[in-house]
């Protein structure tokens, strides 16, 4: 069968390998055949070498984490043939950590997690792939076309459980929320906002293409600005850039009692001039929280399937800017101007 693989460390070699061998028993019971898997900068990075390990003994990884199947055969009836299906992407460690014990792998503590398509198992940009019940979240069948939108807003799903929890330190009626970046995580994270109705902006440095007008369309409001030149202090900052200066501008506008949650992998590297005791007074003076947030437990996959049941289908599949035949995947796994998210579409 086919599969998009790389040789980790080894930079664009990304191929489309024909002969790929069915998944194993041992992968899990549910039989999945491949309808689609979306691709994100953690592909980007693995394909030039600087990212990602394949499965112990093997030279290639497989890609993909971004999944969207339907069910081919699942015996232990917790899914039924032809159900959509995507496939969890993280792995509890061995050890397990403490967090790992619990199922709650996206805190674990030793960092010996594994990851679909990223880190040690193979990923789902393959024909047909097996996967454990524990691990297979069930989409609702309106989700045909965009379920492989599932990985990523799990991943905002998360952000804001963490958020409402810190919330509750104390008594706490947000009202506005800022999301910095608009690219896939921005905008899902701006979708969940507005689904908790809240005034919700996004900032981003896009004047032209598809960013504007799919912020605008979420009923939200756009700004191309600094983020010093915001005339309002959110109660609520999803930071989805990484780019330092914007980092550290969200923490200072955060308003009072302001929760600012970091999702953007910075590259590191560079150094930019900041006075930390104006910071640190700042976020003492406010009672304000800067946190990190990465990945997603299985309860933020369901949290994140009720969402995109939720939300509005049309507005979904814009995101989607270019869905190309696996055969073509060169074509897909190359970066576009006005590209927020691209798919491979196995189903050709
Ligand atoms: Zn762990």
């Amino acid at each position: 069968m086919r599969a998009v693989t790389v040789t980790p460390g080894v930079p664009n070699s990304l191929q489309l390998t024909e002969d790929w061998p069915e998944p194993a028993p041992e992968e899990g019971a549910i039989l999945v055949e491949a309808l689609a898997v979306g691709i994100c900068g953690t592909d980007h990075e693995i394909i030039s070498g600087a990212y990602g390990e394949a499965p112990p003994g093997q030279e290639r990884l497989v890609l993909g984490h971004e999944a969207l199947g339907r069910v081919l055969e699942d015996p232990t009836g917790t899914l039924q043939p032809g159900d959509l299906v995507a496939g969890i992407v993280r792995r509890p460690d061995p050890v397990p950590c403490p967090n790992c014990a619990v199922d709650e792998w996206d805190m674990c503590r030793n960092g010996q997690y594994t990851e679909h398509g990223i880190k040690g198992l193979s990923g789902y940009a393959r024909d047909r792939w097996r996967v454990q019940p524990k691990f297979a979240v069930g989409l609702d069948p309106c989700l045909a076309s965009v379920g492989m939108l599932l990985e990523p807003t799990s991943v905002v799903a998360k952000a804001w459980d963490h958020i409402e929890r810190i919330g509750r330190r104390a008594e706490w009626k947000p009202q506005t929320v800022l999301v910095t970046g608009a690219g896939p995580i921005g905008l899902l994270a701006a979708l969940l906002a507005t689904q908790r109705e809240l005034s919700v902006h996004v900032l981003d440095r896009a004047t032209t293409g598809p960013k504007p007008d799919l912020v605008r369309s979420l009923g939200a409001t756009y700004h191309t600005s600094k983020v010093t030149e915001l005339d309002f202090e959110p109660d609520v900052v999803v930071e989805c850039t990484g780019a330092p200066v914007v980092v550290l501008d969200a923490m200072f506008q955060a308003g009072p009692t302001g929760i600012v949650c970091l999702t953007g992998v910075s590259s590191g590297g560079r150094t930019i001039d900041l006075d930390a005791g104006a910071l640190n007074r700042d976020l003492v003076l406010e009672n304000n929280v800067v946190f990190g947030s990465v990945n997603a437990n299985r309860r933020h996959w369901e949290l994140a399937a009720e969402a995109l049941t939720r939300a509005d289908q049309g507005w979904l599949n814009s995101l989607i800017s270019r869905r190309v035949p696996v055969e073509a995947y060169a074509d897909a796994y190359t970066s576009g101007p006005d590209d927020i998210k691209v798919v491979v579409d196995f189903t050709t």
